[in-house]
């Protein structure tokens, strides 16, 4: 396939990919405001180069809300040495760094979801010169990308990691180990109908080999949430040959399992208070109530049941109490 030219990235920084040795930086990502007119928003980069090898691009808080990973990888930025790695490692705790340092899911400069701007544009908003600049002058320098993510104030979720069924079987066994190394409890395989403008998706179109996650959540920080991520993150780097040491992870067991289809997601009907009846990984069946909606405006109102379109476990809940109409208080898994 002839690839077209990829038009000139707007984002400037003093980082040099190929130079050896830890670097410490910011990427300039130009936006205008009234007040100053050359001004840029300055995203935190560090790069740990050491030589031959492959390159792993590690990014948090694609979505500003999702707080394991922007702690788990600024910890790594700060502690990994060049004399640790074998290649070279890209880390971006904060990817989405205006939603993330807004602590919401979407950048108050676009009110855009950096996770649906892919492959992104130049000509665009923020978001849109940002995942460009991902596309055009990272992916082609990059062989893995982890883009941690994890519930934030909406959802909760089993720690998992997250993959595409891809329709190259090598590529997906590649991918599948990976996550498999990650050790988290669940690698939650999606046949995704909607997917085309994510990170994952555009790595998945460049050849670069792509593992995404939900780990934790619930408007907080999730203490299983970072600990899976912390270790997943090490785990992932040894499984590459990037670091030294062994992968752990064979003891947690990690479970492969898929959400077949829509009736997997239970959504509210309508706006109220939802009152989850389950924890996160328990069991249910089709059919079985979910949950109730409460009407706090009218307490002799009965609540409305939500119920479970499908068997399988829970693995995201809601985040926060109060739902709109059409927001998932339940997402299930089942067997792969
Ligand atoms: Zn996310």
């Amino acid at each position: 396939m002839a690839k077209a030219k990829e038009a000139k990235t707007r984002v400037f920084s003093d980082v040099d990919y190929e130079r050896r040795g830890k670097q410490a930086t910011v990427l300039r990502v130009p936006q205008s405001r009234n007040d100053s007119g050359w001004a840029v928003v300055q995203i935190p980069i560090t790069v740990i180069n050491n030589g031959k090898g492959k390159t792993v691009l590690l990014t948090g808080g694609t979505h500003g809300d999702e707080y394991e990973s922007q702690i788990a990888l600024a910890e790594l930025a700060r502690e990994l040495e060049t004399g640790d790695v074998r290649g070279r490692v890209i880390i971006i705790p904060a990817l989405h760094f205006p939603a993330a340092i807004n602590g919401t899911r979407l950048s108050p400069i676009d009110n855009k979801d950096l996770n649906r701007c892919f492959p992104g544009r130049p000509e665009g908003s923020f978001a849109d010169v940002l995942a460009h600049y991902v596309t055009s002058v990272l992916l082609p320098i990059t062989d893995v990308n982890l883009d941690l993510h994890s519930g934030g104030r909406s959802m909760e979720f089993v720690p998992s990691t997250t993959a595409h069924v891809l329709d190259d079987p090598a590529k997906m066994a590649e991918t599948t180990a990976l996550a498999l190394a990650f050790g988290a409890p669940y690698h939650v395989v999606i046949k995704e109908v909607d997917s085309g403008y994510t990170f994952m998706t555009t790595c998945e179109r460049r050849g670069v080999t792509a593992i995404s996650s939900e780990l934790g959540g619930g408007n907080r920080v999730s203490i299983p949430g970072l600990q899976a991520t912390r270790r997943g993150i090490a785990n992932s780097l040894r499984h590459l040959g990037m670091l030294k040491g062994k992968s752990d992870g064979d003891d947690t067991k990690t479970r492969i399992v898929t959400v077949p289809d829509y009736g997997c997601y239970a959504f509210a009907p309508q706006p109220g208070l939802f009152e989850p009846y389950h924890a996160l990984g328990a069991r249910v069946r089709k059919g079985e109530a979910a949950g109730a909606l409460h009407f706090i405006d009218d307490p002799h109102r009965q609540p409305v049941v939500v119920r479970y379109g499908h068997a399988g476990e829970l693995w995201c809940t809601r985040g926060q109490g109060p739902v709109a109409a059409g927001d998932p208080v339940a997402v299930l898994v089942a067997p792969a």
